[in-house]
């Protein structure tokens, strides 16, 4: 067993002091930190709970008629909230979407943005070749079992997803990830937020060093009245999605304004299927429109041995979450 030491911060600026010291990490709800701990995957020499810093909790209305969600707020405590539901219940069903009742009241939306990869080798200490838990080792999922790896972006060093479903409604909105740090606070486009593996599959998100997630910031809701999250899935609760779709329209009529469509279980980072979305701009609402946008996003897919169905997949599922948001299906 390892020794750790514990802290509890009262405040963001304990918080980030006792984040300068080398090992430490933030724990919020733990669910996915401390199954990482349990399995000898992460092995933090500091834990620095951040639970009870005030600061980082609330939902609040912006200026520009936006939300901010604080880090601290509960998976399930945001997706009842009665603004995200009225105004983003893209975002709602997406959190619903996701674990189980009791993960969702423990989980917070920080600790949501951070959630690792779901990969069964990089959950396995015993499984030697894991680019992502040991840098330069390998990647024992090329040769393995790969059913539920990337088709887009990945790399060889890692054909590893996502695992949110949180994160693939926030890069359908837009969202914009606030922090803080030793150099001062920042704001953070969705988009940047999390990586393709590249060289450094070891690094899931672009956050420097000793920085905390503060909260998650919301931009006007334009998608409300036609929006959906559809994930396909083993079983009907507790999985991880094979391809998610978050599908977010603006209409004239029969005729699509406006889309926004985000890709899950297809990649490292939730997938923004911009060519897609272009294709869909000023086009009616009609299978032949849908099938060839549906194509666009998943051009230049590099499946693995076991997930080439993901291509086709990840095809029907744009096809019927556009219809569905579009509210014809
Ligand atoms: Fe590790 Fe990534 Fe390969 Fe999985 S896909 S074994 S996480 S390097």
């Amino acid at each position: 067993m390892d020794a750790i030491s514990y802290q509890r911060a009262a405040d963001i600026g304990t918080a980030l002091q006792a984040a300068s010291q080398p090992g430490t990490m933030f724990i919020g709800g733990g669910t996915n930190l401390l199954d990482l701990m349990k399995g000898g995957v992460m092995r933090p020499m500091k834990l620095v709970d951040i639970t009870h810093i005030a600061a980082l909790d609330g939902i609040s209305t912006l200026p520009d008629s936006g939300l901010r969600i604080g880090a601290l707020v509960r998976n399930s405590d945001a997706a009842n909230h009665t603004w995200v539901r009225e105004r983003y219940p893209l975002l709602s069903q997406a959190l619903l979407a996701g674990a189980s009742a009791q993960l969702r009241n423990m989980a917070t939306v920080g600790g949501n943005l951070m959630q690792r990869t779901r990969c069964s080798y990089f959950y396995d200490p015993g499984f030697p070749q894991c680019n992502k838990r040991t840098p330069g080792s390998g990647c024992a999922a090329l040769d393995g079992h790969n059913r539920m790896h990337a088709i887009l972006g990945a790399s060889r060093q890692c054909i590893a997803t996502n695992p949110s479903d949180m994160n693939v409604a926030l890069a359908a909105l837009d969202a914009v990830v606030r922090v803080t740090g030793p150099n001062g606070e920042r704001a953070i486009p969705f988009a940047e937020f999390h990586r393709l593996p590249g060289e450094r599959p070891d690094l899931d998100t672009t956050l420097q060093p000793g920085e905390l997630i503060t909260s998650v910031d919301l931009p006007p809701p334009l998608f409300a009245g036609h929006s959906k999250y559809l994930k396909v899935r083993d079983r009907a609760s507790y999985a991880f999605a094979l391809v998610s779709v978050a599908a977010a329209l603006q209409m004239d009529g029969n005729t699509i304004r406006q889309a926004r469509i985000a890709l899950g279980g297809v990649a490292h980072k939730p997938w923004r299927a911009n060519a897609a979305e272009q294709a869909l701009a000023g086009k009616p609402l009609d299978p032949a429109t849908l099938q060839a946008a549906a194509a666009l996003a998943v051009q230049g897919a590099q499946p693995q041995r076991d997930n080439a169905f993901k291509v086709t997949l990840a095809q029907r599922a744009i096809v019927r979450a556009v219809q569905q948001a579009g509210g014809v299906a």
